[in-house]
């Protein structure tokens, strides 16, 4: 039975982008009896290393710490809340929710969202935040002030028992969690690579840490981890990215190419271990895996990613088989990443 309490404080944690402290954090704590060495970006992404006498190519393991949410923009002289949105959240969806408000001294209120419009209709500036105050000057007395964060406020559980998984931030504390298990699971292994997991900032509001963190690492191999939008199996939607049926392996998305070697190479390991896995084309969107690519002279890399349901919402859901087969199809493709393996990724070069 795997155990989710890391990933439980994962999801609990507040840690929209820019404000990933608290991630930070537990991201550290977790790390601190496996990793070798710990870095930082300028941004604030954990760089660790698993093995500092490891040998071999530099591959990395990315995922993004931050997750959708607000700030605040206004203060009302009505005592309610304007706030701007980090990251892609539909408005239809955060109205009537409840959301967690962090002050700068790390005090934290309940806001609940409301709007007077029509859900159909409605924008981000539609939408009001009421922390119970009934002017402006009591929201100041709370000590809550423009530029506070505000998050979803719903704690991590498991729907009925289900092993369905369900948090705020899913997307992407679960490849958090991923991260820190290979660091885990890893760490008495021999390696032919020299392994790092980078806990990166700023992915939601434009893939910024996976760009200035693999720009410091300079890595071989990058693979990102992260979560996209489960589709039902009908005729009209197809058959790929199915919550429930593996993880899945990214061929292209809208900034990025997956790294058509090393595609391949995790296809052949999955097919190997009797992983089941999904080949996915992210139509909307993409991962740090763009920025990560075209760092250097570029680097291959390939995003897998978990299906989910209700993606930037309260209520992100996840399937435990499907994280658990991720977990294994990446511990195989790591302790198989060696010299040859790498050399076989750039044929090109030889
Ligand atoms: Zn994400």
């Amino acid at each position: 039975m795997t155990d989710f309490s890391l990933l439980a404080q994962l999801n609990n944690a507040h840690g929209p982008s820019g404000r990933e402290e608290e991630v930070r954090k537990v991201v550290c704590e977790a790390l601190s009896s496996v990793a070798d060495e710990i870095s930082f970006d300028g941004l604030g992404s954990v760089i660790a290393r698993l093995n500092r006498h490891a040998t071999g190519p530099k591959v990395a393991v990315v995922a993004h710490m931050d997750e959708v949410g607000f700030l605040i923009r206004e203060i009302r002289p009505d005592g309610l809340l304007k706030v701007f949105k980090l990251g892609g959240i539909d408005p239809a969806v955060a109205v009537n929710s409840e959301l967690e408000i962090k002050t700068r001294h790390g005090k934290k209120y309940t806001g609940l969202v409301w709007s007077n419009k029509p859900v159909t209709e409605l924008t981000i500036d539609d939408l009001w935040v009421d922390v119970g105050a009934t002017c402006q000057q009591e929201v100041i007395e709370m000590g809550i002030e423009i530029g506070d964060s505000a998050v979803f406020a719903t704690r991590h559980f498991d729907l009925n028992n289900s092993g369905n998984l369900v948090a705020k931030a899913l997307d992407d504390r679960i490849g958090c969690w991923l991260g820190l298990e290979l660091m885990r699971t890893l760490a008495d292994k021999n390696l032919p690579c020299d392994f790092y997991f980078v806990a990166s900032v700023q992915e939601e509001v434009g893939t910024k840490g996976g760009k200035t963190a693999i720009e410091q690492l300079r890595p071989d191999v990058v693979l990102v981890l992260d979560v996209a939008t489960a589709k039902h199996v009908s005729p009209s939607s197809g058959s790929q990215r199915v919550y429930g049926q593996g993880p899945c392996v990214v061929v292209a998305d809208k900034i990025a190419l997956g790294h058509y070697p090393l595609l391949n190479f995790v296809s052949d390991v999955a097919k190997e271990q009797g992983i089941p896995i999904q080949r996915d084309f992210l139509a909307g969107g993409g991962t740090d895996n763009g920025p990560a690519t075209l760092v250097g002279s570029g680097i291959a890399g390939l995003a897998v990613t978990l299906p989910v349901r209700n993606c930037h919402s309260a209520y992100t859901q996840v399937n435990q088989q499907d994280v658990t087969q991720c977990l294994c199809l990446l511990q195989h493709v790591i302790t198989q990443l060696d010299e040859t393996q790498k050399a076989r990724l750039y044929p090109y070069y030889s």
